[in-house]
């Protein structure tokens, strides 16, 4: 069970940023459903929800994420499902059950980087950027690598670069997090292939994308390509599989995106 001894509703992000700094133990929340699971004790629990964060916007270029936006709205998002063939609604509408989704938020997932998610899969296949309030403008792939401690995120902007994309995952059953998931985007034949829930966060498969960006979407490219991806990735075993399960279904997952791209 997690303790909370104080709660202070942020009045600006340098506020809250100062509030965070001050001691170890204080502590952003989200929608503070991943926080509730733990047994952190929290001096200082920091509210963002005063500072208009809950937007989704969109413009000829990008689509920018505010931190405080929920799951939900990522799913009912007309701009999320209008671009990258709704890739990033179908991204979070397997986890768990709407009322969960109206509650946790972008924020509270990207910034965790957690291994197990699916929309940091889906965001890291299209061309996405994280916005730190100290940390400044990093691409996703580089805050999945180096993260950013004791900082927070702002918003996240998906970059309006790929075109057609396909979000895979495996579960062992609805609810549950996902064995292994996959996104694979497109455009004018650049290729990017991504994998995460490895049980390891996601990563970019470099070598496969590469491989496949600016050929035929053969049978036989994709064959190639997706055992690229499944060779390159390192795959992990835990409760739910094994390394060389997750490397299988990997393939298969990849094989399948690209084959809808
Ligand atoms: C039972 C359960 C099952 C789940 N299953 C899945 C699943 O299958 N797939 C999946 O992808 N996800 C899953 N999730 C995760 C969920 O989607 C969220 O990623 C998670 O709950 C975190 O979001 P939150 O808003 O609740 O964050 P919180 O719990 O509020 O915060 C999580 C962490 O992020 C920090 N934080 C929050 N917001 C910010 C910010 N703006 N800047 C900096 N730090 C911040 C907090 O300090 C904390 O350390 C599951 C969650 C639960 C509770």
């Amino acid at each position: 069970m997690i303790s909370i001894r104080e709660y202070e509703l942020a009045e600006s992000l340098e506020q809250a940023h100062e509030m965070l700094l001050k001691n170890r133990f204080n502590t952003i929340i989200g929608g503070g459903a991943f926080l509730r699971l733990g047994s952190k004790r929290i001096n200082k629990a920091i509210d963002l929800s005063k500072l208009g964060l809950d937007y989704i916007e969109e413009d000829e270029h990008e689509i920018r994420i505010g931190a405080m936006a929920t799951l939900r709205q990522l799913e009912m998002s007309s701009a999320l499902l209008e671009n990258f063939s709704g890739t990033v609604a179908e991204s979070v509408k397997h986890i768990v059950g709407v009322q969960l989704r109206n509650i946790v938020t972008v924020g509270g997932t990207v910034y965790s980087r957690y291994g197990f998610s699916d929309p940091i899969t889906a965001l890291l296949a299209l061309e996405t950027y994280v916005d730190l309030y100290k940390g400044g403008r990093m691409s996703l792939d580089e805050f999945l690598e180096k993260g950013s401690p004791r900082d927070i995120l702002t918003q996240v902007v998906i970059k309006k670069s790929m075109e057609k994309a396909s979000f895979k995952m495996l579960r062992n059953s609805s609810g549950d997090y996902a064995i292994i998931n996959a996104c694979v985007a497109v455009k004018n034949g650049s290729i990017r292939i991504a994998a995460g829930a490895r049980p390891a966060r996601a990563k970019l498969a470099a070598a496969a994308s590469e491989f496949i960006s600016g050929r035929e979407l053969s049978e036989e490219n994709i064959e190639k390509a997706a055992q690229m991806a499944a060779e390159e990735l390192d795959f992990g075993s835990n409760m739910r599989a094994s390394a060389d399960y997750r490397r299988q279904m990997c393939r298969v997952l990849v094989k399948r995106a690209l084959m809808e791209v």
